[in-house]
């Protein structure tokens, strides 16, 4: 099963994707946990790239990119070899993330992003996605309070830019609902956790 976190910044999803990943382990299940941009060397090294600096470093079709760089050496290198073995891969962000923040905030627009998608990755898809909602106010103030790269360039943002990136991913599961299921990240980390884990057991992930 392939499942990812998505949401803005400051939701909380890399801590829900290790405690994800290890109440799976305690089921016995095999699991890879990563993210992006990253996961490997390469695409550890474009994420560089994407973080530091000023916001208008790229322009919305380099920046699209630069993720899709990322993401062709993670996929190859990492999710699909892990899939093919039998594990469950857990990823913090993947296409959801580049249609909301370059297609839809940056403008870059949702076809071009999706078609990118279809040209590098086919029909590959998460079965099940996980949208971790929080108040752009809250997500900022605990971004802001945490140290390291995460969100360097985006968390210099305005309230508006984040605003926008939240109706995005509202706007992305409320079109697939079958695929993405919206989670309260304002709640207290175990009561997320205890969502996460009843969403994925209620669509038959379990
Ligand atoms: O998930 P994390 O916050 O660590 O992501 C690193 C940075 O990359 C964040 O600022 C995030 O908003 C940004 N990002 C982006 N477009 C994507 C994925 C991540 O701008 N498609």
């Amino acid at each position: 099963r392939f499942i990812t976190l998505e949401g803005g910044e400051g939701a909380g999803k890399s801590t829900q994707a290790a405690r994800l990943a290890a109440a799976l382990d305690a089921r016995g299940i095999e699991v890879l946990l990563t993210r992006e941009p990253g996961g490997t060397p390469g695409a550890e090294a474009v994420r560089g790239l994407l973080v530091e600096g000023a916001a208008d470093r790229w322009v919305p079709l380099a920046e699209t990119l630069l993720h899709m760089a990322a993401r062709a050496e993670h996929v190859t290198r990492r999710v699909l070899p892990a899939l093919a073995a039998g594990s469950w891969v857990i990823c913090d962000r993947f296409v959801d993330s580049t249609i909301a923040y370059q297609g839809v905030v940056q403008g870059l627009g949702v076809a071009a992003v999706r078609s990118l998608h279809r040209a590098a990755f086919g029909s590959l898809m998460p079965d099940l996605t996980l949208v971790i909602d929080v108040d752009p106010a809250v997500g900022l103030g605990r971004a802001q309070a945490r140290s390291g790269d995460a969100g360097a360039r985006y968390e210099r943002m305005g309230q508006a830019f984040h605003t926008r990136l939240r109706a995005a991913f509202l706007d992305l599961a409320r079109a697939e609902p079958a695929r993405m299921v919206v989670i309260d990240g304002g709640q207290a980390p175990d009561a997320v956790a205890a969502d996460l884990l009843a969403a994925i057991d209620g669509r038959g992930h379990g």
